[in-house]
C-alpha cells in the first residue's frame, strides 16, 4: 500500500500522569490540524500502563482541557469507535499475545534478573547495558535451559520480557520533520518490553501494537519521543509491519520565554503565566495550578498562538481561525528548532481575539462578573459600555476596572486628578455646565457635543479645563473613553446628579 492511498489517522495518546501540559495541548493540535486537513481520523488513546504513575482526575481533565480547546476526536475513550478498547490497562490479553509472538520468534526472551542481580552487575561493569555484548552473562531464557526457564515460571518467579536487538545495525528513522536520522543498533539496550509483576506491557511495546491494530498513519509527538523513534522501527521491523509503519513527525521543542532551555512550569510560576490549559488541583499533594481558562484566556487565542509555536504558514498572517490554520497547515513546514514560549505574544492575541469578538459576545462573558458584583444592568447597556471600552483591554476580566463608574458613581475623587485638573473657577463652570446639559432635550452624544462646545466658545473657556473638570465629576478620575461618550451612556438624570455631588464635595 503506498502512502499516497492510505487513510490519514493519528492519535493524541497522553498518559493519565497528571494535568495536560500545554506543549502536549500543542502535540494535539498539530495532530487534529493534519487529521483534518486530510479528511483523516484522530484518535484518543489513553496510555495507562505505568501503574504508577496513575493519577486519578487526570483523564477526565484532558478530555475536559480539549472540549474547552474546541479540538474534537473521531474515536477513543470516551468517543468510542471500531478499534476499542482505547485505554491501554483494557487490552492486556492483546498485548499477551503479541509479546508471545515474538517470544516465539525469538525476537525476544525472557529474563529473570533480580534488581540486587543488575545493581551488581553494573558496579562490576562500568557504563553496562543489558545487550548482545552483556545479556549471555545475565540469567535469562538464552543462557537457562527450556526446562529451568519453564520451571522459575512455574514456581511464580518474576520476569520481563526483553527486546533482543541485534547489534551493529544501521536502523533508518525517517521524520516529516527532521529528515532521516539514523542511528547504529548497539547503542540501544534490550528494551523491556513486558513485565510479569503487573502483566503489562511497557510503554514501548503498547504503543507500537496499538499504533499498528489501530491503523495509525503519522504519528505526530514531541522531540522527547525522538530517542524511542528507532527501537519502535526495530519492532515494527520484528513483526513484520514495515509497510505499515507510520511516518514520525517530531515536534520541535517548547522553550523558555528566554529561549535557554525547556519550558518548565517553574517557568510559568516565575513569570505569571500558566502551562495548563486548566485549572489542575493536584489529588496527592493538594497543589493548585492555574489553567488558561480560569485565568481568564479565550480558547481561540491560546490555539491561534501555539499553531505558531513551531509552525507558520510562510507569510506574516498571524490571525487565523481554526478552518483557516486546517487549511494552511503544513507539516513540512514545521521547524527542527525549538519555539520560545513567547506567553506576551499570547496576551496580544487575547486581546485581538476579545476585539475581534462582537460588543454583545463580550459582554455576554462580562455579565456573570457584574452579578457577582451585585449590578443589575440589561444586556443592551452592558453592550454599549464594552463597545466604548474593550479595546483597553486584553481579558474580560479586566474591563470592571476600565468600566466601573458607568455602574457605579464615584464616592471619591481621586486626589492627583483634582490637584491637577480641579481649578479655583471649576465649580463655577460645572455649575454653569450642569445648566447647559439640564437645557438639553435631545441628550444624544452628538446634541450634546454641538451644544456644549458651543457654548465653551461663546465663553471663551478652554475645551481643555471643562473637559477634565467634568470627566473628573463623572468618573472620579481621569480615565475614560470620550466624554460625550460617558455622559450620553449614563443619560441626563445621572450625568446631573454626579455633576451636583461633584461640585458639592470639591466646592
Ligand atoms: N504516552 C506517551 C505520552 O505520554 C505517548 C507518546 C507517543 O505519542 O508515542 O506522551
Amino acid at each position: 500500500m503506498t502512502m499516497a492511498e492510505r487513510k490519514v489517522r493519528v492519535r493524541f495518546a497522553p498518559s493519565p500522569t497528571g494535568a495536560l501540559h500545554i506543549g502536549g495541548v500543542r502535540t494535539a493540535l498539530y495532530n487534529y490540524l493534519f487529521a483534518r486537513q486530510h479528511g483523516g481520523d484522530m484518535v484518543f488513546r489513553i496510555e495507562d500502563t505505568d501503574s504508577n504513575r496513575f493519577v486519578p482526575g487526570a483523564e477526565e481533565y484532558i478530555l475536559e482541557s480539549f472540549r474547552w480547546l474546541g479540538i474534537d476526536f473521531d474515536e477513543g475513550v470516551s468517543f468510542g469507535g471500531q478499534h476499542g478498547p482505547y485505554r491501554q490497562s483494557e487490552r492486556r490479553a492483546i498485548y499477551q499475545q503479541y509479546v508471545q509472538v515474538l517470544l516465539d520468534a525469538g525476537k525476544a526472551y525472557i529474563a529473570f534478573d533480580t534488581p540486587q542481580e543488575l545493581e551488581a552487575k553494573r558496579n562490576e561493569i562500568a557504563n553496562f547495558q543489558y545487550d548482545a555484548s552483556t545479556r549471555l552473562q545475565m540469567r535469562n531464557s538464552l543462557t537457562l535451559s527450556k526446562e529451568e526457564v519453564d520451571q522459575l515460571i512455574a514456581d511464580g518467579t518474576q520476569y520481563v520480557v526483553r527486546f533482543k536487538i541485534e547489534p551493529n545495525e544501521q536502523v533508518h528513522v525517517n521524520d516529516l520533520i527532521r529528515g532521516e536520522v539514523v542511528i547504529n543498533s548497539s547503542i540501544l539496550d534490550d528494551k523491556v518490553l513486558y513485565k510479569s509483576a503487573d502483566q503489562l506491557p511497557t510503554y514501548h511495546l503498547a504503543n507500537i501494537v496499538d499504533d499498528h491494530l489501530m491503523e495509525i498513519s503519522h504519528v505526530i509527538r514531541g522531540e522527547e519521543w525522538l530517542p524511542s523513534a528507532p527501537l519502535h522501527v526495530l519492532l515494527y521491523r520484528a513483526f513484520g509491519w514495515e509497510d505499515t509503519m507510520p511516518q514520525f513527525a517530531h515536534l520541535p521543542l517548547l522553550l523558555k520565554p528566554e529561549g535557554n532551555g525547556k519550558l518548565s512550569k517553574r517557568d510559568g510560576d516565575r513569570l505569571g503565566f500558566p502551562v495548563f490549559p486548566l485549572e489542575w488541583h493536584d489529588p496527592k499533594t493538594g497543589e493548585m495550578s492555574h489553567g488558561y481558562r480560569e485565568e481568564g484566556y479565550l480558547p481561540e487565542a491560546v490555539i491561534n498562538f501555539l499553531a505558531l509555536l513551531g509552525w507558520n504558514p510562510g507569510n506574516d498572517q498571524e490571525i487565523m481561525t481554526m478552518d483557516e490554520m486546517i487549511q494552511l497547515f503544513d507539516i513540512n513546514r514545521c521547524s527542527k528548532a525549538g519555539a520560545k514560549f513567547d506567553y506576551k505574544k499570547l496576551i496580544w492575541f487575547n486581546h485581538e481575539y476579545v476585539l475581534m469578538k462582537s460588543d454583545e459576545e463580550v459582554a455576554a462573558l462580562f455579565m456573570p462578573e457584574l452579578k457577582e458584583r451585585g449590578i443589575e444592568a440589561s444586556l443592551d447597556k452592558v453592550t454599549t459600555i464594552v463597545g466604548l471600552v474593550k479595546n483597553r483591554v486584553n481579558f474580560v476580566k479586566e474591563l470592571w476596572d476600565n468600566c466601573h463608574y458607568f455602574f457605579v458613581a464615584p464616592t471619591e475623587y481621586d486626589e492627583k486628578t483634582v490637584k491637577k485638573r480641579w481649578k479655583e473657577n471649576s465649580a463655577q463652570q460645572m455649575t454653569e455646565l450642569r445648566d447647559v446639559l439640564q437645557g438639553i432635550d435631545d441628550f444624544s452624544i452628538e446634541n450634546q457635543e454641538k451644544v456644549v462646545m458651543a457654548w465653551i466658545e461663546a465663553q471663551g473657556y478652554k475645551t481643555g479645563d471643562i473637559m477634565n473638570a467634568f470627566r473628573l465629576t463623572l468618573v472620579g478620575e481621569g480615565k475614560g473613553p470620550h466624554m460625550f461618550d460617558i455622559s450620553g451612556t449614563l443619560g441626563k438624570e445621572e450625568t446631573l446628579k454626579r455633576m451636583d455631588r461633584a461640585i458639592e464635595v470639591l466646592k
